[in-house]
């Protein structure tokens, strides 16, 4: 009986040294696996919300971070961000210091395309004039040689106020850093108009302290497409991209998302 026993305690405590070390080994290759998925720097400007922004904690977040996450899982590599000064962003590009842009930048642009490629697009958009509530500016056809526009640095809206003082429409082009600025000099009365991406204007308006201050006016103007950029050649990162949006389109996994930021 006794000589049972011995041969049953030896027999579990084996099995117990090879499942641990069988754990061990699921650990260790679940470690080594994870070391060689590719992890890809991602820069943004994150005053544009809800495509980039900031949540409770500070961390950069938004439509585009979920969206290039839900990307970045279906193709099997990872993504970190960093946050620029959005005229920044494709120097960083240029100079090999980040691997995307996800800031909602218009792809139909041929001096960007000239430096970085773009993915398909994943955002239709255009832009947008915000005025103060009590004016009667209807749009940018009423803007008058004497007002002051602002627009965010690098953007096609600083692309558009530059172009209205160059043609005498307006006194003063406004180049801003970020969006978040712009509103509060148009909500302090410093100027007259912001030009925006009409989904942003919204997002802010949505706020009482700014929906109660300002509004938009007039059509969507200068219609653009967003697409994620990545450095100039890089197929093999732009095929990733491409080929993970058409999956999340469909699979409802891109539903989902914008669902979260825009509903
Ligand atoms: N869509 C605009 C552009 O591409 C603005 C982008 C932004 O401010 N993040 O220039």
């Amino acid at each position: 009986m006794k000589k049972n026993n011995l041969l049953k305690i030896i027999f579990v405590s084996l099995m117990m040294v090879v499942l641990i070390g069988l754990a061990g080994c699921g650990d260790k290759d679940k470690a080594k696996a994870d070391k060689n998925v590719k992890t890809y720097t991602a820069v943004t400007e994150p005053t544009f919300p809800p495509f980039d922004t900031t949540d409770e904690d500070g961390e950069i977040a938004g439509f585009d971070m979920d969206l290039m996450n839900a990307i970045a899982e279906d193709q099997g590599f990872k993504v970190k961000y960093k946050s620029l000064e959005f005229d920044a962003l494709i120097p960083a590009l240029e100079s090999k210091q980040a691997d995307i842009i996800t800031a909602g930048m218009n792809a139909e642009d041929p001096a960007r395309q000239a430096k970085v490629d773009f993915s398909d697009t994943y955002y239709d958009s255009g832009l947008v004039v915000l005025v103060k509530k009590d004016s009667d500016i209807k749009g940018v056809d009423s803007f008058t040689p004497d007002m002051a526009v602002a627009g965010q640095i690098g953007t096609t809206s600083a692309d558009l106020v530059n172009e209205l003082k160059a043609d005498n429409k307006i006194a003063k082009a406004v180049v801003l850093n970020k969006n978040s600025e712009a509103i509060q000099q148009l909500e302090n009365g410093d100027i007259q108009a912001v030009i925006m991406d009409q989904p942003v204007a919204k997002n802010y308006l949505k706020h009482k302290k700014h929906g109660q201050k300002i509004k938009t006016v007039g059509e969507v103007l200068n219609a653009e497409s967003y697409g994620f950029a990545v450095q100039k050649g890089n197929k093999e990162l732009q095929k990733k991209i491409n080929d993970g949006l058409a999956n999340l389109k469909e699979n409802g996994k891109y539903d989902k998302i914008y669902k979260k930021w825009f509903e």
